[in-house]
């Protein structure tokens, strides 16, 4: 526990905190969702901010990402959503804000975000916070959801109703 003395200085520095969750959100999973829903509670404003991954090849526009976005957080108070095409941490610097939030569901994660996580802090001053995933949503990823989907297979239970539907027409029409 905190010494009140020390508490009292923490409380009365009133810092805001705005943090960035940066992904390629292709699409947007109900894993990504718990995150967001679960980071909005510790910090007080969550920039959802949509990029691409250069790795991954995009189903969805960034546009159509983040129309999609918006829709399912517009009823959130303090996340909103941006896209963004330059390097994350300038991204980060350019909208203020002071910490990273990314979500972790296994160790291969964790090995991954961990030197994504010292990288950023070396090329951008910027801390990374972790939520882990919740129970439900450990083996839940937008890649498997996009190759399960193009075999026709059922992703509903995995992804926010709308979403399936945009996924549906978009592999139909691809
Ligand atoms: P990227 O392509 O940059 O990894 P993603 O859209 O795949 O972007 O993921 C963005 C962030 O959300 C990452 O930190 C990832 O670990 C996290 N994430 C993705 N799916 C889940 C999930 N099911 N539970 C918790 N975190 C998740």
């Amino acid at each position: 526990m905190l010494q009140p003395i020390l508490r009292e200085e923490v409380m009365s520095q009133n810092k805001f905190v705005r943090a960035i969750f940066p992904g390629s959100f292709d699409p947007i999973t109900n894993g990504h969702l718990d995150v967001i829903h679960r980071g909005i509670q510790i910090v007080d404003e969550l920039v959802v901010a949509v990029g691409d991954n250069l790795q991954k090849e995009n189903l969805f526009t960034g546009e159509e990402r983040v129309d999609m976005i918006r829709e399912l957080v517009k009823d959130i108070p303090g996340v909103r959503v941006e896209r963004f095409t330059s390097l994350m941490v300038e991204f980060a610097k350019n909208i203020d804000a002071q910490v990273i939030l990314r979500g972790l569901r296994n160790l291969t994660d964790v090995q991954y975000e961990f030197q994504l996580a010292l990288t950023n802090r070396a090329i951008g001053g910027l801390e990374t916070v972790f939520i882990m995933t919740g129970e439900k949503y450990g083996f839940t990823t937008s890649t498997l959801i996009r190759e399960v989907g193009r075999y026709g297979g059922d992703v509903s239970g995995l992804i926010p109703k709308g979403i399936y539907q945009k996924l549906k027409e978009k592999l139909e029409n691809s």
